[in-house]
């Protein structure tokens, strides 16, 4: 029989699967703080379990790891990027970055991606699979221990489309904020999607305290159907309107990024555009001078003209930031190095699925 991955269970998901070997329920306990607060990484470490049961367990079940595969760190300002080698072989991002206020990690949910995002390096070689819960923990786990210092947030902003690994990324934020493991506030948590209106809807349900992000990119269907595959099947009218309806549920404001792409979405006409649809959403926009992919052919404008898109939407009473850039001399931009080391390395894995 396969071996199961143990560190995915929730812990009355653990609960209920020891229960079913007969055990006591603080067994559940014991082996949960073994795997998500001391984070040992085969049973025989759980010195304080029979000898017997933890025989039992290392034949039903494995303990996820994975592996630094290269590590950069920027002269710059001393933001980390891992590269990440999973079980299998495949290959995730994560980057860790240092602020004011403690130190963030932006993390991969799936091997590729298949939204097909113009401007985006995730996506151009197509999706591979989803991440298990313990793979987006382990991300956060090893970058703990690489760095010697606490993580103290976490964005869902790396290779993939959360809300498609919906129960995955579900099951990942209950072990992330579990008080009996890492114990992290869905409050420092921040999640990022290009759109997936009927999982924004299930997400809301949910009612957690963490930030949605919406990835908009465009103050209209025209432009958002030409870079955003997603857009033809939930239009902005919808997209907006879940987002509407995600606020009144969650009470959460919600971010929308928006990537300035020079001569395709950075227009004043775009940006009356934009401010014309946020307007009275409590909306906050992030605006990003896109990251320049070879393959794509997009390009950023001038910090100027930045600056004045920026005056223009807070002119028109819509809030808006620049993303300060972190790393740009460690090309820390999502996508890049797995692909830059998949092109030095070998050949990609043929991507899987890829419709919608
Ligand atoms: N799939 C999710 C999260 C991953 S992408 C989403 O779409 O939100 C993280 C963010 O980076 C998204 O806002 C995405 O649109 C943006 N992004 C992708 N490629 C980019 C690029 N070349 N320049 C700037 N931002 C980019």
């Amino acid at each position: 029989m396969e071996k199961r991955d143990i560190k995915s269970l929730t812990l009355p998901a653990l609960e209920g699967e020891l229960a079913g070997l007969g055990l006591p329920r603080f067994r559940a306990g014991q082996v949960y703080g073994w795997l998500h607060q001391k984070r040992v990484s085969t049973f025989a470490e759980m010195t304080n379990l029979p000898a017997a049961l933890r025989g039992q367990l290392d034949e039903k079940y494995y303990i996820n790891a994975i592996q630094v595969k290269k590590k950069l760190v920027s002269k710059l300002d001393g933001t980390v990027k891992y590269l990440y080698e999973l079980r299998d072989g495949n290959c995730v991002e994560a980057v860790l970055m240092h602020y004011h206020h403690g130190s963030s990690l932006c993390i991969s949910s799936q091997v590729g991606c298949r939204m097909g995002c113009k401007f985006c390096a995730s996506t151009l070689a197509g999706y591979v699979r989803d991440l298990t819960a313990s793979e987006m923990l382990d991300e956060v786990y090893t970058a703990q221990r690489d760095s010697g210092s606490r993580v103290d947030g976490v964005v869902l902003m790396g290779i993939g489309e959360p809300l498609d690994n919906f129960d995955n990324v579900m099951d990942f934020l209950e072990l992330l904020s579990s008080p009996q493991g890492l114990n992290l506030s869905l409050r420092h948590v921040s999640l990022s999607t290009c759109g997936l209106v009927d999982k924004i809807y299930a997400l809301a349900q949910r009612r957690l305290q963490l930030t949605l992000s919406i990835s908009l990119h465009a103050p209209n269907d025209e432009i958002r159907d030409r870079s955003m595959p997603i857009n033809r099947k939930y239009n902005m009218e919808r997209l907006l309107a879940a987002c509407r309806d995600y606020f009144a549920v969650t009470g959460r404001r919600i971010s929308f990024e928006y990537a300035l792409i020079a001569g395709v979405n950075d227009s004043p006409a775009c940006a009356r555009q934009l401010a014309e649809r946020l307007r009275g959403m409590g909306a906050h926009v992030n605006l990003i001078p896109v990251n320049e992919v070879r393959e794509t052919g997009f390009k950023r404008g001038s910090r100027a003209q930045i600056q004045g898109f920026q005056r223009q939407l807070q002119q028109l009473g819509v809030n808006a930031t620049i993303r300060r850039e972190l790393g740009a001399d460690i090309s820390a931009a999502c996508g890049q190095l797995r692909r830059q080391t998949a092109a030095e390395l070998a050949p990609l894995s043929r991507p899987a699925g890829g419709d919608l």
